[in-house]
């Protein structure tokens, strides 16, 4: 007699069994008691873990964030992390750092 394979018994448990290999499985299942205690099991395991908390983010968890990555400095213009849309730091950070403008503030009402 060949048994379920773990994924099969997996879909089982899930109710995700493909409509065609239903009935085969069901008759498999019927029959077998190994299979059956495989299910059982499974689907044991599955409604403990959907008892479990969620898992929580240490409080400090965006602060530690944040220090890292302003430890790793700015990012790369040409970085894919960075869309051209977006304004981030290094624009406006460098402007106090440029000499100061030729222009007046008069011409810039112009
Ligand atoms: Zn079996």
């Amino acid at each position: 007699m060949t048994h379920l394979s773990q994924a099969t018994l997996t879909a089982v448990a899930d109710g995700e069994l493909p409509a065609g290999s239903q009935q085969r499985v069901e008759k498999h299942l019927y029959t077998c008691s190994r299979c059956q205690h495989e299910l059982v099991l499974l689907r044991n395991v599955r409604s403990r873990l959907r008892l479990l908390e969620p898992p929580t983010p240490p409080g400090d968890l965006a602060h530690r964030l944040m220090s890292l990555a302003a430890a790793m400095g700015p990012l790369d213009e040409h970085s894919p992390l960075l869309g051209s849309s977006i304004p981030l730091g290094s624009g406006s950070a460098r402007l106090g750092q440029y000499p100061e403008s030729p222009t007046t503030p008069g011409e810039q009402s112009l």
